[in-house]
């Protein structure tokens, strides 16, 4: 059998590591910054588990360091964490829709829809694409913050379901009601994600 040693990224400790991150690090990291509180954002209810405001913190930079490669069983973890702390139960009654990643973008969207799916038991859907990625190259940065979604979905089909939008972070809320539209306003609409960024300082 054999045997690998992995070091936590952000202490850099060799035990009780799962998942490139110790777990002495996870806890505090949920401890420290969970966000059991909805927030509203452009007018709609966002749940997320933590609350990340860059330059407060490193352990939040690394995480999302490390999801940068294909974590799918710290996904299954945050999103574990996620759903307990939101006391989400109710999987008939929730449709997940995320973006279709393109090529620059790697597809942690999904990787955070799939594991909420996984442990409810509820449908997700990719169900909405960019739209016309390469006509936003001529527009100015400002422009392009307020992105364009088009839906790959007839969501009519689900009229009886809470339509949840899952993204893996929320920053300005442009995607989020980028895809409100898309869908054609759901009556009943939500967006879950892994972390709320405040937009005070962000480093990219
Ligand atoms: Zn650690």
């Amino acid at each position: 059998m054999k045997i690998e040693i992995q070091s936590c990224m952000n202490c850099g400790s060799f035990w009780f590591v799962k998942n490139l991150i110790c777990k002495p690090c996870y806890t505090a990291m949920i401890g420290q910054f969970a966000n059991p509180q909805s927030s509203e954002i452009r007018g709609h209810k966002v749940r997320t588990l933590m609350k990340w405001n860059p330059g407060e913190t490193n352990t939040l930079s690394s995480l999302v360091y490390i999801l940068k490669e294909n974590q799918p069983q710290l996904w299954m973890q945050l999103s574990l964490d996620f759903v307990n702390l939101h006391q989400l139960y109710n999987s008939n009654e929730v449709l997940l829709i995320s973006v279709q990643p393109t090529l620059s973008h790697q597809d942690h969207a999904q990787s955070w829809g799939n594991a909420i799916s996984a442990h409810l038991g509820c449908e997700h859907i990719v169900g909405l694409r960019k739209f016309n990625p390469t006509a936003q190259k001529d527009k100015t940065k400002f422009e392009r913050t307020d992105l364009e979604l088009i839906s790959i979905v007839d969501i009519s089909a689900f009229t009886s379901k809470k339509i949840i939008f899952v993204d893996d972070i929320v920053t300005t809320g442009s995607t989020l009601k980028a895809a409100y539209e898309a869908l054609g306003r759901p009556r009943d609409f939500e967006c879950w994600s892994m972390a709320y960024r405040t937009v005070g300082s962000i480093a990219k």
